[in-house]
């Protein structure tokens, strides 16, 4: 398949051709047509698939021709600051020969100019749901809008934002496009294209929460307080480039920071504590091979696309099963080669089950020399088979075996049956 055999016009095919975009990824050959023929679209597309130009050509495609006295034509609605410069970084890419006013409307700016610029005409808009809500209360109409997109919509839907989206939707006119995509599928995400898509087109790239093909997944056993000196090793010892880190929260983000400088690795680092301005600058002093490790949280590494990365290392593994097919996905993108490290310690072993069942495959688990993990924590079956049950519990598979009383503490069976034999003689002696 190719670009033009897709019906793409002359002005974007040389726009594309100039980014190296030889011929249309999975995602592209799937939607283009259907976004061209203004069908509702719910695709489920991972990170790095392709998708902006997905919807992005076909979009700009659709509007070429400018409408006199037109206000916004299209809003893609995307979950962070660093996703939505992105979007608009590569729709002006993609628009570099058309005259189509794109605008990016995000936090962390002066909304007066922002308000300014819109009066001015603008026909795309790409923001994050909150800063539109306060446009749309302030007088921004979106009588005029043919296409919305909701881009990373799991992510919207996880970062909270479906007040928002429910607030934008019915200020939308009755007869717009929507094209809707998610990394994932989950029930919230299904809800949620019931209420903003008419008789969809289902597009499903790859296998439901798989991860990309060109990922070579790998995990290693290792102790917990020996992770930050096993990372400076595979990164010192085998040279990596380019290296993103991923934590699970802000604290051991930080500690983790401190540990790699004393092993004379410069490092970057982008958490929800650091403002929007300090983790673009940290971006792109990371793209612009200023450090070559960056050390980030999940929410904040969201949307950050860094062409040709191929490490991603999992210090911690996520929280969220999910989180893991979105950490990955910042490696190997378009086809390229890439390769996931998980360092796992004996408590991790539970939880990568659970990835595991959700991508449909099984990580191989490795020691590296030297790192190998103490057996005596290992084996310390009592703590084992504690973490298993509280790791089911969790996950909410296993069945309730306590009851609560009336002071809301767990009881045991012994004590159950102790309780509901004293109530029996309650009844009877009453
Ligand atoms: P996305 O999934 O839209 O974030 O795209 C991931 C990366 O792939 C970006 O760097 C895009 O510029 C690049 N890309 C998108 N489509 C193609 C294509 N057809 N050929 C080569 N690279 C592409």
């Amino acid at each position: 398949m190719s670009f033009e055999k897709l019906g793409i016009i002359k002005p974007l095919l040389s726009a594309i051709k100039e980014m190296g975009y030889e011929k249309p990824t999975t995602i592209q050959t799937r939607a283009i047509p259907l976004v061209l023929a203004k069908s509702d679209i719910f695709a489920t597309a991972q990170t790095g698939t392709g998708k902006t130009a997905a919807f992005g050509l076909p979009l700009l495609q659709r509007l070429r021709k400018p409408l006199e006295n037109k206000g916004v034509r299209a809003v893609i609605l995307s979950p962070t600051r660093e996703l939505s410069i992105q979007i608009y970084e590569d729709i002006e890419k993609y628009a570099k020969n058309m005259k189509i006013k794109t605008m990016i409307l995000v936090g962390g700016k002066d909304l007066e100019k922002q308000r300014k610029k819109i009066k001015e005409g603008v026909e795309i808009i790409i923001a994050t749901p909150g800063r539109l809500l306060e446009h749309m209360e302030s007088g921004l109409s979106l009588n005029d809008v043919e296409t919305f997109i909701l881009d990373e919509a799991d992510r919207m839907l996880d970062m909270g934002f479906t007040k928002d989206i429910r607030k934008i939707h019915p200020l939308l006119p009755k007869r717009h496009q929507t094209l809707l995509f998610s990394a994932t599928f989950s029930e919230k995400v299904r809800k949620l294209s019931k209420l903003v898509l008419t008789k969809p087109a289902f597009i499903e790239t790859a296998k439901k929460n798989t991860t990309v093909d060109t990922i070579n997944q790998i995990a290693y056993l290792v102790d917990t307080k020996r992770k930050a000196e096993l990372l400076a090793y595979l990164i010192g010892s085998r040279n990596y480039p380019q290296v993103l880190v991923f934590t699970r929260t802000k604290a051991s983000a930080d500690e983790l920071v401190i540990e790699l400088k004393k092993d004379g690795l410069k490092c970057g680092i982008i958490h929800g504590d650091k403002t929007k301005a300090n983790r673009l600058k940290t971006l792109t002093q990371f793209k612009e091979g200023n450090f070559k490790v960056l050390v980030a949280t999940d929410i904040a590494s969201r949307g950050l696309d860094i062409e040709h990365l191929p490490y991603v290392i999992n210090y911690e593994l996520p929280s969220v099963p999910e989180d893991y097919v979105h950490r990955v996905g910042r490696t190997g993108r378009a086809g390229r080669e890439g390769e996931a490290i998980s360092l796992i310690d004996v408590y991790e072993k539970y939880e990568i089950r659970d990835i595991e069942k959700l991508i449909g495959q099984k990580i191989p688990q490795e020691t590296v020399d030297g790192f190998e993990p103490d057996p005596t924590i290992r084996r310390k079956d009592v703590d084992e088979v504690k973490l298993k049950a509280e790791h089911k519990r969790s996950s909410g598979k296993k069945e309730r075996k306590y009851n609560t009383n009336t002071s809301g503490m767990p009881q045991t069976r012994k004590q159950v049956k102790v309780t509901k034999k004293k109530r029996k003689t309650t009844k009877r002696d009453g």
